[in-house]
Formats: structure tokens, sequence, C-alpha cells
């Protein structure tokens, strides 16, 4: 991998959300500046048919029809899966995490990537039981704005082993036909009628609207945090596990699935997800009209 220097300090930029709420102003995320190493200098492959993005011989290759429609969810890494920060913008009172040994490498949460990155990564709480569960419903996906490099490097974060993820599962922003525009064209089995988006950040998703569930923002660290609160780190607390954000998004994901699958051949999850918007507690599609 290559050396790496740290990389010049954000911008502040902010961004309205179409969900009528103003998000405080974000940092231009260090993922969005990760380095180029020679992990990044291959581009996303495409190991699926049925992408926009297949190339090569695999792209040629007719797989048997499936029987049954599997979903597909795409997941957003940055404050959705897990906080990134650069090391030099952490607070002071968040450098006794420097300090800490780390706990064993299977129960690690925080990842120290300053001598390779220059950067802290902390996973989300109840993280891997969400994708656990939640690949057990839908083939997963990761789509970021960060570069490959750095999806690559998250992605491998939160599968280790590499049970849920393939290379070709994840989609960076070299990928990207639109600047800063996430589109399921490039996704792999990008088909809308079966696509679940999670994303933190709705004004990216602006062609795919029907296919988004938001999740509530998650920041660690204070680079990112609101002014004048402490952050997570600073006050050593974190989210909630077993109701945080990601397990409250797992129980919807868990119905959509079910109602989708009631749903049989031709149905289509958007209709399944505006039933969940305007009713979220349905159980069934039939009672959805
Ligand atoms: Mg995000």
């Amino acid at each position: 991998m290559a050396a790496a220097t740290m990389p010049s300090l954000p911008q502040v930029v902010s961004r309205r959300d179409r969900d009528g709420g103003l998000r405080h102003g974000l940092p231009v995320a260090p993922q969005e500046r990760f380095l180029k190493t020679d992990e990044a200098a291959a581009p996303a492959k495409r190991l699926r048919t049925g992408g926009v993005g297949d190339v090569g011989p695999r792209a040629a290759v007719v797989m048997p029809e499936k029987k049954e429609k599997r979903l597909v969810l795409v997941l957003d890494l940055d404050h959705t899966l897990l906080h990134t920060t650069p090391a030099l913008r952490l607070a002071p009172g968040e450098a006794y995490l420097l300090r800490r040994p780390p706990p064993p490498l299977g129960q690690r949460t925080l990842f120290d990537l300053r001598e390779t990155h220059g950067i802290l990564t902390k996973l989300r709480p109840f993280v891997r039981t969400f994708l656990r569960e939640a690949g057990a419903m839908y083939d997963l996906r990761i789509c970021t704005k960060g570069n490959s490099a750095y999806a690559h490097r998250m992605t491998r974060l939160l599968d280790p082993e590499g049970s849920h993820f393939s290379p070709g599962d994840i989609v960076a922003r070299e990928d990207f036909r639109e600047k800063d525009k996430k589109s399921l064209d490039v996704v792999p089995g990008g088909d809308e009628r079966v696509v679940v988006i999670l994303d933190d950040t709705v004004d990216v998703w602006e062609n795919h609207l029907d296919n988004l569930v938001r999740v509530r923002p998650y920041g660690y660290f204070a680079f990112h945090g609101r002014p004048g609160e402490k952050s997570f780190a600073e006050a050593r607390l974190d989210e909630e596990e077993a109701a945080g954000a990601l397990a409250k998004s797992l129980d919807l994901l868990r119905r959509a699935h079910e109602m989708f699958l009631d749903l049989g051949a031709g149905g289509d999850v958007r209709e399944v997800l505006r039933c969940l918007r305007e009713k979220p507690e349905l159980r069934a599609p039939r009672h959805c009209s």
C-alpha cells in the first residue's frame, strides 16, 4: 500500500435535507479525499450479470434464472454504517482513544489507521448483527461517495471474512456517472423494482427517492458533531445497540422483505416502501391501499 500523507483539511459545506430537516454543516468527509493506493487502481469489478456496469467476459455469461426474486440492499458507508475522521482532527477530549490498548481483533469496533491513511474509523454499534441479518434477506451492496481504496478498506473492516461482500458489490465515486450523485444505474443488480437503499443522505439519491430509506446519521467523533455538544467519543458513550438506528432500520427491512415476498412474482418493492412510509404499523401489503 502506498505511503500516506494527511490530506488537506476539509471544507465545511451545508446541505439541505429533502425530508425537511436542515442537516448541520458537515465538513467534506476524509473518505472523499482518501489517498489513492494500489487497491484504488483496480476499478470495482462487476462479478454479477444484470448490472449496467458489467464489463468483461463475465458480462456475457447467462446465469440460470433464480426461482425467487431476491431483494437488493444498497448501503451507504459514512454516517450510515461507520464514522471516519482525520486523526489530526481528534478533539482533546478524544485523545484517550489513541492511548487505549485495542481489544482483540474480533471485538474491535474502533480502528486506528493513522499509519496508513491518517484516519480513525469507528463502526456503528449493531452493524455486524445488521449485516448478518440483513444479508440473510437481501443481496448486499455498498455505494459510497468515498473513493475505491477507502470503500474497499472500510468494507474489510465491516466484513473481515468477506461473508457479505465481494469486490464487485462495492460502488465508489470513481464509478459514478455524475459527480456527487449516486445512481442505481451503476449498482450491480440495481433494478428499481427490487432495490432498497439505506443512506443517511437524501439528496445524493434524487433519482431513486422511492427506493430510499433514510437512516439517522451516525457521528462518533467531534469533528463531524454538532457545535456545542460533546461527541460520543468525548462523552465516552455510544449509540445504543439493540434500540439504535440500525436496529430500527433492520426491523423495517424485515417487514419490507416479508411484504415483498407476499406480493409474489412481479412485485415492486417501491410499493412496499410507500406503504411502510404511509402506514409504518402495517405488517402485510394487502392492507395497504
Ligand atoms: Mg453517508
